[in-house]
C-alpha cells in the first residue's frame, strides 16, 4: 500500500459504499478526497427535472453521513466547469492521483475523455473503473466481432461470459487527505429550489433514497417478490416490480450485487425444481439485461439520443402539434389508460414499464409527435430518468431497433385497457371523473350509452375530453406518415441525397386542425424540443404521491366486451387518406424484416475483440470517429418484449 499517495474520489452516479471499484481502489492506496461536482452548464439539455435532482440531493446526503462515519468529508463544489473543480482541488491538497466510475450516456462520454485527457497533460495519474455493469460495452461481440444489434443475441452472449463476482468489499475505515477545499453545502447546491420543496416533501413518502435503503429494498424483493416477478410484473399498478430503478441510475446499488443475489435464488429454485421460481429469476435477469443493453446501444452508436438506430425515420413527417403534446401532457387525451398514466407520471415521477410503453406508442402512433419529445418529456419528470434506458424505450416503441415494435404496429389503448386494467382500477384511481364509470365502459366511455354516463356524472367533452382522435382515423394517419417518408426515402435514395438527421416540422399553424395532413405540414424549419413548463401542467385532482395500491391480477387475453368501433367526433377534419394502404392492425415480423434490411445505418467501425482492453476513453473516442456505414443484421429472428 502507497500509503501516501493521495487520490480524489469523483463521485457521480456511483453513490455508494459497497462495490464502489474507485473508492475502493482509492482507499487501498492511500488518503482520500470525496468529491462530488454540480456543474449544471455541463447537462446543456439533459439537465435533470426536479423529482430527479430531489432524489440525487437525498441520496448525496445519506453517502455524505456514511463517508463520515468512516473517516472522510464529502467535498461539494458547485462548478463552471468540471475540469476546473478537478484542477483546484488537485492542487488544493497536492493529490497526485484522480479515479472515478465509467458513464456511458453521451454527455459523459464526451466531457469525461476530455477530463482524462486535460489531467493526464498536467501530470496526474487517472484511472477508470466499471462500477455500473455487468460486462463493459466494449467487451461483447458476436462471432465475427461485430457489435450486436439485438437484445436476445446479445443478453445471451453476455450471460455466457464469466462475470465477476462482487468482489470489492467496502472500506472499513478512510483517511482524509490534509488540506482544505473551498466547499458549499447541500443548500448552495441548488438541487432543490424553494418553490419545489412542498411538492419534493411528498416524495418522501414513498420513496427513501441512499445506497443502504437500496440494500434493504433488494433484498426485500428477491425475499419477498421475486418468487411471482413472473406474473405480478404484469399489473400496472401498485408496485408489482422491484422498484429499484432510481436506485440502479444514481449507482447505489451495484448491478453486479443484484444479478448475483438473483442468481443464487435462481440456482437454488433450480435444484428444488421450483419452475416458477426459476422463470421469474430468469425474466428478471432479462430486464437487468435490458438496462445493460442500453448503454450498450449509447455507447457503440452515440447518435440514438437524436436519430433512431436504424436511421430510417429520418424522412418521416411529424406531426409538431403543440396542443396535442400539451394534451398528451396532461392526460387529456381522451383514452383512459393514456391519461391515467400520464397523470401518474406528474404525480409521481413513476409509471409501469407497460404504461412506459402505452403512453409512448400513443405520442408516436396516435399523435405522430416526434419521439425525442417524448423522451426529453420522460426525462424532465421521471424519478428514475436515465438518458439510456430512455433512448432505448423509445426508440423501441418507434420501430428504430431491428427487434422493437415495428413502426406499423398500432395498439389500441382500449384494448390494453381490458387487458391491463381488467376492472378500470387504475384509471379510477387516476382519473377521478371517471370513477363512477362501470368497469364495461371505462376504457371506452365515448361508446357508453347515455344514462351510464350520466349515472357516472361523465359529461364527454366537458369533464373528460372526447379523444382526440379516433383510432381508424390514427391507423390510416400512420399508414400515410410512413407511406410518405418511403416515398421520401426512395426518392432520396435514387438522387444520392441520403439525409442524416430526423428533421421536425413546425406545423403549429395548424394547431387544433386535425384535418393537417403531415404531407402538407408548414414547413418553418427545425422546431427544438419544448422545454416541458410546471406552468402548464395542471392536472385536475391529483393524487398524492406513490401511492401501493395492490391491483387485480389482469387475465392475461382478456378481450373487451363488446368490439364497437370508436365514433369519430370530428369527422369532418380528418384529411382523406389513401384507402390501398393496407391494415395496420397487428405487427408482422416479416414486415418489419423487410424494412429492416432495406434500411441501412450507421454503425462503428466493426471492432474485433481484443484481449488488450482499451481504456474506455481512448475506445469512445475512436470508434465516434471512425463511424461507417454497415448493413443491418438482417437474419432477426424475434421480436425483444419489454
Ligand atoms: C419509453 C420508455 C422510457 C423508459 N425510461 C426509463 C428511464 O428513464 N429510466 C429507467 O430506469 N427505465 C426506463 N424505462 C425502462 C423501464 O420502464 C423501467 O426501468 C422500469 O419500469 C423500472 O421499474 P422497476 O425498477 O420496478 O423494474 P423491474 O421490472 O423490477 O426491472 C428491474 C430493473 O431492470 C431494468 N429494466 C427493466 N426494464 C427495462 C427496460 N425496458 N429498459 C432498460 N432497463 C430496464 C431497470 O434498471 C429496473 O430497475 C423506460 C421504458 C420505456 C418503454
Amino acid at each position: 500500500m502507497e500509503s501516501n499517495s493521495k487520490t480524489i474520489v469523483w463521485f457521480r452516479r456511483d453513490l455508494r459504499i459497497e462495490d464502489n471499484p474507485a473508492l475502493a481502489a482509492a482507499a487501498r492506496s492511500g488518503s482520500v478526497l470525496p468529491v462530488f461536482i454540480w456543474c449544471p452548464k455541463e447537462e446543456g439539455q439533459f439537465y435533470p427535472g426536479r423529482v430527479s435532482r430531489w432524489w440525487l440531493k437525498q441520496s448525496l446526503i445519506h453517502l455524505e453521513q456514511s463517508l463520515k462515519s468512516l473517516g472522510a468529508e464529502l467535498v461539494l463544489i458547485k462548478a463552471q466547469s468540471t475540469l476546473s473543480a478537478l484542477t483546484e482541488c488537485v492542487e488544493a491538497v497536492g493529490a497526485t492521483k484522480v479515479v472515478y466510475n465509467h458513464l456511458y450516456d453521451p454527455v459523459s462520454l464526451v466531457r469525461d475523455h476530455n477530463i482524462k485527457q486535460k489531467l493526464g497533460e498536467l501530470g496526474l495519474s487517472v484511472q477508470s473503473y466499471n462500477g455500473d455493469l455487468l460486462n463493459e460495452p466494449w467487451e461483447v461481440y458476436d462471432d465475427d466481432g461485430k457489435v450486436f444489434t439485438t437484445f436476445d443475441a446479445y443478453w445471451e452472449k453476455s450471460l455466457r461470459m464469466q462475470n465477476e463476482p462482487v468482489s470489492h468489499l467496502p472500506p472499513w475505515r478512510l483517511t482524509q487527505v490534509a488540506g482544505s477545499v473551498k466547499m458549499c453545502s447541500f443548500e448552495e447546491l441548488g438541487l432543490e429550489n424553494e418553490s419545489e420543496k412542498s411538492s419534493n416533501a411528498l416524495l418522501g413518502k414513498g420513496w427513501a433514497p441512499g445506497w443502504s435503503n437500496a440494500d434493504k429494498a433488494l433484498t426485500e424483493f428477491v425475499e419477498n417478490n421475486l418468487l411471482g416477478y413472473s406474473k405480478d410484473r404484469l399489473r400496472v399498478g401498485g408496485n408489482s416490480t422491484s422498484l429499484l430503478s432510481p436506485y440502479l441510475h444514481f449507482g447505489e446499488l451495484s448491478v453486479r450485487k443484484v444479478f448475483h443475489s438473483v442468481r443464487m435464488k435462481q440456482i437454488l429454485w433450480t435444484k428444488e425444481g421450483n419452475s416458477v421460481g426459476e422463470k421469474s429469476a430468469s425474466i428478471y435477469l432479462r430486464a437487468i439485461g435490458l438496462r445493460e443493453y442500453s448503454r450498450y446501444i449509447c455507447f457503440n452508436f452515440p447518435f440514438t439520443h437524436e436519430r433512431s438506430l436504424l436511421n430510417n425515420l429520418r424522412f418521416f413527417p411529424w406531426n409538431a402539434d403543440q396542443t396535442h403534446f400539451k394534451a398528451w401532457r396532461q392526460g387529456r387525451t381522451g383514452y383512459p389508460l393514456v391519461d391515467a398514466g400520464m397523470r401518474e407520471l406528474w404525480a409521481t415521477g413513476w409509471v409501469h414499464n407497460k404504461i412506459r410503453v402505452i403512453v409512448s406508442s400513443f405520442f408516436v402512433k396516435f399523435l405522430l409527435l416526434p419521439w425525442q419529445w417524448g423522451m426529453k418529456y420522460f426525462w424532465d419528470t421521471l424519478l428514475d430518468a436515465d438518458l439510456e434506458s430512455d433512448i432505448i424505450g423509445w426508440q423501441y416503441i418507434s420501430g428504430s431497433l431491428p427487434d422493437g415494435h415495428e413502426l406499423e404496429r398500432l395498439d389500441n389503448p382500449e384494448f390494453q385497457g381490458f387487458n391491463y386494467d381488467p376492472e378500470g382500477e387504475y384509471v379510477r384511481h387516476w382519473l377521478p371523473e371517471l370513477a363512477r364509470m362501470p368497469a364495461e365502459w371505462i376504457h371506452h366511455p365515448w361508446d357508453a350509452p347515455f344514462n351510464v354516463l350520466k349515472a357516472a356524472g361523465v359529461e364527454l367533452g366537458i369533464n373528460y375530453p372526447n379523444p382526440l382522435i379516433d383510432v381508424d382515423v390514427a391507423r390510416d394517419r400512420l399508414m400515410q406518415a410512413i407511406f410518405i417518408m418511403r416515398e421520401k426515402e426512395a426518392a432520396a435514395n435514387a438522387s444520392d441525397a441520403h439525409g442524416t438527421v430526423e428533421v421536425v416540422f413546425d406545423n403549429s399553424e395548424n394547431v387544433g386542425d386535425s384535418s393537417a395532413n403531415p404531407k402538407d405540414g408548414v414547413v418553418k424549419g427545425k422546431v427544438p424540443c419544448p422545454s416541458s413548463s410546471s406552468y402548464d401542467q395542471r392536472v385536475p385532482s391529483m393524487q398524492t404521491a406513490c401511492t401501493h395500491k395492490k391491483r387485480p391480477k389482469p387475465e392475461e387475453e382478456t378481450k373487451k366486451p363488446n368490439d364497437n368501433k370508436l365514433s369519430y367526433k370530428n369527422e369532418s377534419k380528418i384529411s382523406n387518406i389513401d384507402g390501398d394502404l393496407c391494415s395496420t392492425a397487428e405487427s408482422s415480423s416479416m414486415k418489419k424484416q423487410m424494412t429492416v434490411s432495406r434500411n441501412s445505418f450507421s454503425v462503428p467501425r466493426a471492432i474485433t475483440i481484443s484481449h488488450d482492453r482499451k481504456s474506455f476513453e481512448e475506445e469512445a473516442s475512436s470508434q465516434k470517429e471512425e463511424e461507417t456505414e454497415t448493413e443491418v443484421n438482417s437474419c432477426k429472428t424475434g421480436k425483444t418484449e419489454l
